[in-house]
């Protein structure tokens, strides 16, 4: 499993650094976002550290399916109300320009009854 020294979530998928998890298999790791966005916001990330979405190519196609199957089943297993009344915002930062704090690939899972915080 390829990793990033200094990687923040790449210490976390290692469980170097504690999370509250939410989700674990061979391949991703899911966990609660420490500032909140919303009543629900976890992240869904691989454990082979990937920079951002900017650097995937055809091999990963499998990869970001299985993480984007994955969050509409985590969604509401942590409490995220049904479609379409309730649902969910699913969200890739991408780069400076696109927002991206922390760079290795994550997908963001917010939910719950509005409103919820801006930014
Ligand atoms: P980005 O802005 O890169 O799309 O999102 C990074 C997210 O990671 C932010 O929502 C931020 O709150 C979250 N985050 C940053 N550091 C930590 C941490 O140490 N633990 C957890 N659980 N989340 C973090
Ligand atoms: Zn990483």
């Amino acid at each position: 499993m390829s990793h990033s020294d200094n990687c923040l979530f790449c210490k976390i998928a290692a469980g170097a650094i504690p999370s509250r998890k939410v989700y674990e298999d061979g391949e991703l790791f899911a966990f609660h976002d420490i500032h909140p966005a919303a009543p629900v916001h976890f992240l869904i990330i691989p454990k082979a550290h990937l920079a951002s979405l900017a650097q995937v190519g055809p091999e990963d196609a499998g990869l970001l399916g299985r993480m984007m199957v994955l969050a509409p089943k985590l969604a509401l297993e942590q409490g995220c109300n049904p479609y379409p009344k309730g649902g969910f915002r699913t969200v890739i930062n991408t780069g400076d320009e696109g927002g991206q704090e922390v760079q290795h690939l994550h997908v963001h899972v917010m939910g719950g009854p509005r409103p919820w915080l801006k930014g």
